[in-house]
């Protein structure tokens, strides 16, 4: 039997839950301070007890995932704790496309894959002293906002980026990477592209809840302007979202033709689920500052089924229940090969 495995942070109670709804064996690969945590959900029936989440590279704990048959389902926490060549070297199969988390981690190669896509986005500034106008300064790497900041001129970023080094939150050999900022309604778009079917499916829309950016709003402006605090863009939580039903074709459009621009540089494409992220500006144009090349924890508030999936499937779906059942659909039509890598 086929079992699902996955490492415990970020959505791995929707992976396992919707995994263990299909009928397939779960395993969770757990640190043991979270140990406690995640025994008191029931459809977790194997606990693979690490100190960190690179064991998952030894051949200890990649022997018990072979005797088990596992697929393991990538995540934010795979891409944000080991490096690219980590993930490739993974022996067990991955659930959609291993090679494409490199293009999710690098800031040059995920451009590329986007200007491919021909998804508008935000332009890039070349250096501190072409800022012009409001810009959003981040790391490299899946940091999840955190130690980003913005800047409305050379001078400011100078002495927000001091402060930043100062507070020990970046480092002073850091690269930063600078972008206009766009402003406007955030969305995060999530999709799921089956190669079994050929077929591409839209999940839903989430927001990301981000202090302590949020939680500035709430101060009037008279203290906002005495703080002298750097607002980050740490993300605590998501909550739902649905789109004015017109704007949902555009939504298709550049669902489709990322998966097309992926198939066409990253073989063998954007397998499985993946998020288009970005803000609708006052004319309703999407402008797209990051994609996410497997499941988004903003996935986690549809674990009873999301609206758009509510079309699509005359049952209760979650996109953990979605990978499961492509797993299970696979494994009947003996083409595996096809969606892990
Ligand atoms: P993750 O991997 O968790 O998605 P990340 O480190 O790759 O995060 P981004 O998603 O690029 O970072 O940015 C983090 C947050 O910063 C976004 O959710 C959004 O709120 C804000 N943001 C990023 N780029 C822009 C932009 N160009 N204009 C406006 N806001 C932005």
């Amino acid at each position: 039997m086929t079992s699902i495995a996955t490492l415990g942070s970020h959505c791995s109670l929707q992976v396992l839950k919707g995994a263990k709804d299909e009928g397939l064996k779960t395993i969770l690969i757990c640190e043991k301070k979270r140990e406690k945590l995640y025994r008191r959900f029931p459809f977790i029936d194997e606990l693979i007890l690490v100190d960190s989440f690179k064991e998952v590279l030894d051949d200890k704990c990649q022997k018990k995932l072979q005797e088990n048959n596992a697929i393991l389902i990538p995540h934010g926490t795979l891409v944000a704790q080991m490096s690219s060549e980590e993930i490739e070297s993974i022996k067990t199969p991955v659930f959609g496309n291993k090679w494409i988390l490199r293009w999710e981690s690098d800031r040059v190669m995920k451009e590329k894959l986007m200007r491919e896509a021909t998804l508008p986005m935000p332009n890039p500034v070349s250096s501190p002293k072409e800022i012009k106008k409001l810009v959003i300064v981040k790391r490299q790497g899946a940091a999840g906002g955190k130690g980003y900041f913005m800047a409305s001129s050379e001078e400011d970023y100078n002495t927000k980026r001091e402060q930043l080094i100062l507070e020990k939150v970046i480092s002073k050999d850091e690269p930063l990477y600078i972008q206009e900022y766009a402003a406007g309604v955030l969305a995060y778009l999530t999709f799921f592209y089956s190669p079994l079917r050929e077929e591409l499916e839209f999940f839903g829309v989430d927001q990301r809840h981000e202090s302590d950016i949020e939680g500035l709003a709430r101060i009037p402006a008279q203290q906002q302007l005495n703080s002298q605090k750097v607002p980050s863009f740490n993300v605590i939580g998501n909550s739902p979202l649905v789109l004015r039903e017109s704007l949902l074709d555009e939504v298709y459009t550049m669902g489709e033709n990322f998966v097309k621009a992926a198939k066409r540089v990253v073989a063998p494409g954007m397998n499985g689920p993946f998020c288009i992220e970005g803000v609708y500006d006052e004319n309703a144009k999407f402008t797209s500052f990051e994609f996410s090349a497997r499941i988004v924890a903003g996935s986690n508030i549809y674990m009873d089924g999301s609206p758009y999936y509510s079309l699509l499937f005359n049952e209760t779906m979650s996109m953990g229940k979605r990978i499961a059942r492509e797993i299970k659909n696979a494994t009947a039509s003996n083409e595996l090969d096809k969606i892990t890598t």
